[in-house]
């Protein structure tokens, strides 16, 4: 069998947001898992002007993704230059081919003489298309225009009847009534620019891709590629269109749903794995109820069979809990690697730690990294962990440092916790089972205000993770600074 070569070909306008993303990672999925190769083409023609800081932006997001692709853009390959704006020799070629085989033609209808015939057809209740005029143009007619200075657009003289079936590994067959679905719609622009649907299909063609793998958006533009790739003489590839991506009231997904460019999450404190592993999650599944799988075990189990029609919709939590399961399981090596940035940020840790500095960073982290849902939230949580003067929690003190007997109780804890030699999560607890036998007093009364006095906060790591974190002198120390404070508050 020929090799698989599928493609991702994003518009380099803006960042890499969840759509593009999945649909990049469905295509390299679906190359790695078949020993494939995954192609990266930037497609530049329908844009303004390419932007070299949002195609840099993609490539680094992809890279960050851990998205490798074989070809493309500063990687070369056999098939290049893999960005549409340095092919246009290519396009013209082929343009100029069609048009002499009859399968395009030169439109020389100026942007008001098409807008006049919009509006014609708006008024007759009809859906805008090209009226055909030039089509039927006589060679006369055609040399007066040309006289005249005009430079003509390319249109695919496109079939106005019958229908076009568009074979789906996803969705089956789909069929298009010609009458409705196309026009003689633009293949070249008159200032030498192909659209994107024509340079789409020369570039799949002359790249050798084998499976187009986009976003069900993409649909509509099948049967009218379909057209050229016939008019052209291309075997067609296989399609295989993955299904849309929408937000939880089922609406189209857009900015007031929160965050969806990979680049804000990055930010934010979201682990590459975690997302790729949420991406595949959108409109693929295993089969089963597994929901957590890291790359290697996805690509073993990834076929288009089982990607579905349905729509599948955006959650953000199921994103954040996927993140958090990450957090927890990962080796800490990696943990520590991911989140350094976010505590170098916070200048919580120096730019080139020492040995022992990374040793009690790594602690910490281990420490704090379950019950956290992102690295900032776990660079937040582990604050205290860095500074003597940190703050209490306001409600934290009204709480557990009001209540009576809390300074004795504390400092019976600091006493305790002074004797235990060897500063073990056993011995440290068993320090503090005596001190609560001895008092009479319930755990919470003892446990609650020494989580308060040792991270400032009411909730976090279990209470001898964080002691046996510090170290004996950092608790006794603080346990002091917390007494004092106590003292100063009132019932
Ligand atoms: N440049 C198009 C986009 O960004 C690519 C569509 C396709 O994959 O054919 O949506």
């Amino acid at each position: 069998m020929d090799t698989i070569r599928v493609r991702f070909a994003p518009s380099p306008t803006g960042s890499l947001h969840i759509g593009g993303a999945r649909t990049a990672l469905f295509n390299w999925l679906y190359a790695r898992k078949n020993s494939g190769v995954f192609v990266l083409r930037l497609e530049d023609t329908d844009t303004e002007r390419f932007i070299e800081a949002a195609a840099e932006g993609i490539r680094s997001t992809l890279r960050w993704l851990s998205l490798d692709w074989d070809e493309g853009p500063d990687k070369g390959g056999p098939f290049g230059p893999y960005v549409q704006s340095e092919r246009k020799a290519l396009y013209t070629a082929e343009a100029q081919r069609l048009l002499e085989a009859g399968g395009a033609y030169c439109c020389y209808c100026t942007p008001e003489e098409l807008a006049q015939q919009r509006e014609e057809a708006r008024k007759k209740g009809e859906v805008p298309r090209y009226s055909g005029r030039c089509r039927h143009l006589t060679e006369d007619e055609r040399q007066a225009k040309e006289a005249q200075g005009i430079r003509p657009a390319l249109r695919i003289a496109a079939p106005s009847e019958g229908t076009t079936v568009v074979e789906d590994l996803v969705r089956g067959e789909v069929s298009f009534d010609n009458r409705v679905s196309f026009d003689d719609y633009i293949i070249m622009k008159s200032n030498g620019m192909p659209t994107y649907n024509f340079a789409c299909v020369v570039d799949d063609h002359t790249m050798g891709i084998t499976h187009v793998i986009r976003a069900e958006e993409h649909l509509s533009n099948t049967p009218k590629q379909s057209i050229v790739y016939r008019a052209l003489g291309y075997p067609l590839p296989q399609f295989a269109h993955v299904p849309m991506i929408l937000a939880p009231d089922r609406s189209k997904l857009s900015k007031r749903h929160g965050a969806t460019a990979v680049e804000e999450f990055r930010e934010e404190g979201y682990l590459p794995e975690a997302i790729v592993n949420y991406l595949a999650l959108l409109g693929w599944s295993p089969g089963d109820e597994r929901e957590v799988m890291g790359l290697k075990e996805i690509v073993s189990m990834f076929s288009l069979d089982s990607v579905s029609k349905h729509a599948a919709i955006y959650d953000v939590k199921k994103l954040t809990w996927i993140n958090a399961q990450y957090l927890s399981n990962l080796p800490i090596e990696r943990v520590v690697e991911v989140a350094l940035p976010f505590y170098q940020a916070r200048n919580l840790v120096s730019d080139h730690p020492s040995t022992p500095e990374m040793g009690y960073v790594t602690r910490v982290i281990d420490a704090v990294r379950t019950r956290i849902h992102t690295l900032v939230e776990l660079a937040d949580a582990s604050a205290s962990f860095f500074t003597e003067d940190y703050p209490y929690d306001e409600k934290g003190v009204r709480k557990h440092f009001t209540k009576d007997g809390v300074a004795e109780i504390l400092a019976r804890g600091r006493a305790a916790l002074a004797r235990v030699e060897s500063f073990t999560l056993e011995e440290t607890e068993k320090a503090y089972r005596e001190v609560i036998e001895e008092m009479g007093i319930s755990g919470g009364a003892l446990i609650h205000p020494t989580r308060l006095a040792l991270s400032g906060r009411t909730v976090g790591p279990g209470l001898f993770d964080i002691i046996v974190t510090l170290g004996q002198g950092k608790c006794l120390a603080r346990l002091d600074r917390a007494i004092e404070f106590v003292k100063t508050c009132k019932a």
